[in-house]
């Protein structure tokens, strides 16, 4: 079989190592220069700070298993553990992201814009070419799915998830800026601030760079404004944090969808009569012990889909 995939994020590099795995033809499709999707590093200046997914944490035991084995090979290890682990990618999520989309074929830096069913097989539109499937995957954020199937018919409630956004200001600090012990806060922070990140003390970079995480609210409430009267507020605020350590330089990322707001209590979708199936962190397995959508719930959305796409 022939299967493509809309989006090489964590689910869609999952479920395509899975039915690889399986002997069957994967193409993944996606619109941005790396594999990732919100795992998510960048470069600054010598060094590099994650953007995205912070860490991941892990219930099941599909994660444990496979985690296991990311950790014998040198991929991941334990930041901290307050309670529990807090596992993170040696060199920046976006790292892992690419060892686990080592060998597969991604066509980057293309955007699917249509999708329809013609005689069976799936045609894709990109703004690039035209590609046709036996079946096909899409991991894209829902209401970024939801457009390119506006022609077919979803469940409305599907239509009801919604997702926040959410700021991250990245900066370079030219002298030590530690963030507690282990290099994150996220406690007893000013209003808006989630968490402040130092990613040397993570253990992915040398030089000093801060990652700061505004909360959903606080993003929700300045999506609208300009990046630099943002930026700017962001540092104000991360200031109560690192005191006056003089920054070198600051950028800005903002993230539409970062996480969903509500859930979809299945692992994955399938369209009623058509070969299109959807997966991503918003599809929970039933009885997910968390209920909030995250590194896992994209991984194990991956896993579930995969085995249903071969089926
Ligand atoms: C700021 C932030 C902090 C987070 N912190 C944590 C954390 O600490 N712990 C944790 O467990 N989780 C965290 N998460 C959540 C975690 O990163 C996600 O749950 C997980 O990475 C989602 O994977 P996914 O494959 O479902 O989706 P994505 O990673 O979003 O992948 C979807 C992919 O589809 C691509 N795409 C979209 N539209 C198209 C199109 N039309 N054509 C082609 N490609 C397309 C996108 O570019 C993207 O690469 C965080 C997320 C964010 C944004």
């Amino acid at each position: 079989m022939n299967i493509g995939i809309i989006g090489a994020g964590l689910s869609g590099i999952i479920a395509a190592r899975e039915v690889v795995r399986h002997g069957h033809t994967v193409e993944l499709i996606e619109k941005s220069q790396s594999v990732g999707g919100r795992l998510a590093t960048r470069r600054i200046g010598d060094g590099k700070a994650d953007h995205g997914a912070v860490y991941f944490t892990v219930r099941g035991e599909a994660l444990n298993r496979e985690v296991n084995d990311w950790v014998e090979r040198g991929w991941v290890r334990i930041w901290y553990a307050d309670p529990y682990p807090r596992y993170i990618a040696v060199d920046g999520m976006n790292a892992l992201a690419k060892r686990l989309g080592d060998g597969l074929t991604v066509h980057l830096h293309e955007r699917a814009e249509a999708v329809a069913v013609e005689n069976g097989k799936v045609v894709i539109k990109t703004d690039v070419t035209t590609r046709q499937y036996d079946r096909l995957l899409i991991t894209s954020p829902l209401p970024q799915t939801l457009e390119l199937l506006a022609d077919f018919s979803v469940e409305a409630a599907l239509r009801e998830l919604t997702y926040a956004p959410t700021f991250v200001g990245l900066f370079e600090f030219t002298s030590e800026a530690a963030i507690g012990s282990d290099g994150i806060v996220d406690t007893e922070l000013a209003p808006g601030l989630l968490k402040v990140i130092n990613n040397r003390q993570k253990g992915i970079t040398a030089t000093e760079l801060v990652s700061v995480y505004m909360d959903e609210a606080w993003s929700e409430a300045w999506y609208g404004r300009p990046d630099e009267e943002t930026l700017q507020e962001i540092e104000r605020l991360l200031a109560t944090v690192t005191g006056t350590a003089s920054i070198q330089s600051k950028q800005l990322k903002r993230w539409r969808y970062a996480q969903a707001t509500d859930v979809w209590n299945e692992p994955f979708y399938h369209l009623d009569g058509h070969p299109i199936y959807l997966a991503g962190d918003v599809f929970l397995e039933r009885g997910d012990a968390s209920g909030r959508t995250r590194f896992e719930s994209a991984y194990v959305s991956g896993l579930h889909v995969a085995e249903a796409m071969r089926s």
